[in-house]
Formats: structure tokens, sequence, C-alpha cells
């Protein structure tokens, strides 16, 4: 990827990469109410206000250090999150940016290949972790399709687009599943018309990196 003279050549920065999480902040307060109601309906109603609260506090870590690189960037929220999110939440999306970040250490300047090979570290350890299969209702159900969207691109621009699409599609093909894990899954058939609040701000993790990424 990243052919030398490619016109969409841009690689990821470590003050894009604040940016992102500053979106992703942002659309976890706009959407606090509404990631609440669709956790409300099959879950314990805490995924909006656990996530609002999670990127408040990785802010105020970005904002009181400066980090070296992307990776770090990243790390520094994974650290936020899984000190301040209770529930599941916490220890997936902890995992899913410590194991980018981790992918990402020590480089200054990320091109697709390695952005799209940091979200597939980041897949395996919230898998690896929760235990979630495709089909299973669950935020993976938006990472897999968006992951793979990514890796299938030949430019960086192009690649955040179709990611962000993906992750969107795959959020709402969570609305007819029935739940497999989590709490939702104690509702058994009764999960099923409600769309996944987990895959839902993954969706708004892949929309704010599209708007913050692109160059
Ligand atoms: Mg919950």
């Amino acid at each position: 990827m990243s052919t030398l003279g490619s016109q969409h050549h841009v690689a990821i920065t470590r003050d894009a990469t604040v940016d992102w999480m500053n979106r992703f902040a942002g659309e976890m307060s706009e959407h606090r109410a509404e990631l609440v109601a669709l956790d409300t309906a099959i879950g314990d109603g805490d995924h909006g206000t656990n996530m609002n609260r999670g990127m408040t506090k990785a802010l105020e870590k970005l904002g009181a250090a400066e980090q070296a690189d992307p990776g770090a960037v990243l790390k520094t929220v994974a650290m936020a999150l899984v000190s301040s999110v209770g529930g599941a939440a916490g220890p997936l999306y902890g995992t899913l940016f410590l194991q980018m970040g981790g992918a990402l250490a020590g480089q200054g300047e990320v091109d697709l290949d390695a952005y799209a090979g940091a979200w597939r570290k980041g897949l395996e350890g919230v898998q690896a972790r929760g235990k979630a299969e495709p089909g299973d209702k669950t935020m993976v159900d938006a990472l897999i399709p968006a992951v793979q969207a990514l890796e299938a691109a030949s430019d960086l621009q192009t690649g955040l687009r179709a990611a962000a699409q993906a992750a969107e599609e795959g959020m709402k093909a969570t609305t007819p599943l029935i739940a497999r894990k989590g709490r939702a899954s104690y509702l058994g058939e009764r999960s099923k018309d409600h769309q996944d609040p987990g895959a839902t701000s993954t969706y708004y993790l892949f929309k704010t990196a599209a708007e913050a990424l692109a160059g």
C-alpha cells in the first residue's frame, strides 16, 4: 500500500489520532442517550453513560501529557477506559485500543497497511476477551466487516470511508439477530428487533476515524 507517488498517499499522525479520539468522545457525549436507550432495551442501560465517562477520562489523560505517536495515544485511551469503565465495555474497548496501540508502537506515521494490521490485532483481542463470533449481536458484528474493508482497500482515504460504511451496515444488521453473548443473550428471542449498543458505539469509532484520519 501507500505506493510512492500515489495520489492518496497519506499517513496517520499523532495529532490526527488525538483529533480522532476527540471526535469519538464527542460522539459518545452527543449520542449518550441513544446508547443508553439501546442498552436499556436489551441490556442494563449503562453503555452510553459508560462510554461517555470513559472517553471524558481519556481526553483528560490525553491532555495531561504529550504522547509521542499514534500508538501511544491509543494506549493512553486504553488505560483510561480500563480504569474508569465497568461492565463489558471497559475491558473490551480497553483491549481494542491496547492491542492497536501495541501494534503501532514507535511508528510516528502510520500507513494503511499498519493501520489495518492494528485493527486486525484489536479485533483479535476483542474476540479473545469476549469470545464473540460473527452474528452473536455484539460489537464484533460492526468490527469484522470494517476491518475487512480496510484490509481490502488500496489507499487510506478510500479504506477509511469503506470501513465506516461497512461498520454502519454491520451495526444495522445486528437488529434482527438473537443475542448469543452478554447480558442481551438472557433475553433470547426478545433480543430481536433491537440494534446492538456495542456495535453502535463501534460504528461511531469508524465514522470518526474517517472524519479525522483521511488527511
Ligand atoms: Mg450494559
